[in-house]
């Protein structure tokens, strides 16, 4: 374990590296070796970077270390999903997910170590608030993942779907995608929010925008504000004017990720009611079928096959481009909605009660 007294270099930008580095190197092609072997070969320590003398080695180990995160366990499901834990110098406990999709990764990573904002579906917002993670938290979590798989960094796409939202450490995911976009293109990088209106103001100035997911899941105020609390204090109609500024390069849609519940927002007419709350907005909808998990009580059931094949035809048939998302890894809960560090709360809190959906 590195001494306390050392600076951690993982996520660092280029710019912020060099000026941490400066009383110790100062030519920026070192740099440059530095930052590509932080990130691009993601060496595990500074003994591993033998482009560098051993002088300077044993001097940037004087001073830094590498906080990579360190698998701690790993779940493969028969899907080939592979979800991993990965316990953080604090102690904290976060969890990553690998979905293989036909020779393609998707690597689903976490922004915060728990989440404050009590999705009454969600296992990771039943476990309550953790703390955010660090830019090279994030980053580490893809370094960790794509060597742990044994995978190229080209050719990953990634979401921030895992632990937390993304829009309540903006600023950290932000570094973190500076840093991510040098190797992955911002198109094949997701941000899911529920759609917190300053994060949503700041990311439409951002130059290199990652897609955009809206969470929606229900088709109305009142039945999204029954199992999403922060829709009391940002009602559809905010969200929705927020969204028709946010700035789409050509070809771009939002997604907005609708769980179906069965008998809550699985009607025909909520398929109805979901296509005029999105008209005007360039949108694709993605269907969720609610995972069910023991916290969340007996009614996060998800409709039968039928039900959710007639939803997304009712969709289609208005117009919507609308997707069913395949159940991945849920035999081993790595599935949407139930990451919560292994069964384990982290903080010792027994969780709040489950709210079902009616
Ligand atoms: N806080 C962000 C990022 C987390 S993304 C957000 O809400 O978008 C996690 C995704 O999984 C979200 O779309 C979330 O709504 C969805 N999800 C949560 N619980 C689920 C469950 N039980 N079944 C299916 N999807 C779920």
């Amino acid at each position: 374990m590195p001494a306390a007294t050392t600076t951690d270099l993982l996520g660092l930008p280029r710019a912020a590296l060099a000026e941490a580095l400066a009383p110790v190197v100062d030519r920026p092609f070192r740099v440059e070796q530095i930052y590509q072997a932080l990130y691009a070969r993601a060496v595990p320590d500074f003994a591993a970077m033998t482009e560098l003398s051993k002088e300077l080695r044993a001097r940037l180990e004087e001073r830094f270390h590498i906080g990579n995160l360190k698998v701690s366990e790993r779940r493969l499901a028969d899907d080939g999903t592979c979800k991993v834990l990965f316990r953080l110098g604090d102690g904290a406990t976060i969890e990553a997910v690998d979905i293989p999709d036909r020779g393609r990764h998707t690597f689903c990573i976490s922004s915060q170590a728990g989440c404050a904002l009590a999705c009454t579906f969600c296992v990771t917002g039943y476990w309550g608030a953790g703390r955010d993670l660090t830019a090279g938290e994030i980053v580490g979590q893809v370094l960790a993942l794509r060597a742990d798989r044994g995978l190229p960094m080209e050719g990953l796409n990634l979401v921030f779907m895992g632990m937390g939202e993304p829009l309540l450490n903006l600023a950290n995911v932000r570094t973190a995608l500076d840093l991510l976009t040098e190797w992955i293109s911002p198109q094949r990088i997701t941000v899911s929010t529920v759609g917190l209106l300053p994060g949503l103001e700041e990311m439409a100035r951002w130059e290199k925008r990652p897609n955009l997911a809206i969470s929606l899941h229900a088709p109305d105020d009142a039945r999204r504000s029954e199992i999403m609390p922060v829709n009391r204090t940002t009602p559809l109609a905010d969200l929705l004017a927020a969204l028709r500024r946010f700035p789409l390069e050509r070809g771009r849609k939002i997604t907005f990720e609708y769980i179906l519940i069965d008998g809550f927002n699985d009607a025909p007419a909520d398929a109805d009611r979901l296509v005029r709350t999105l008209s005007g907005l360039r949108a694709k909808v993605n269907l969720i079928p609610v995972n069910p998990d023991p916290v969340l009580g007996d009614r996060m059931v998800p409709p039968d096959d039928a039900r959710i094949d007639a939803f997304q035809a009712r969709l289609r048939a208005k117009g919507l481009i609308a997707t069913v998302r395949r159940r991945r890894g849920d035999d081993v809960s790595a599935a949407c909605g139930q990451l919560r560090a292994f069964g384990r709360d982290p903080r010792g809190f027994r969780g709040r009660k489950a709210v079902p959906a009616r």
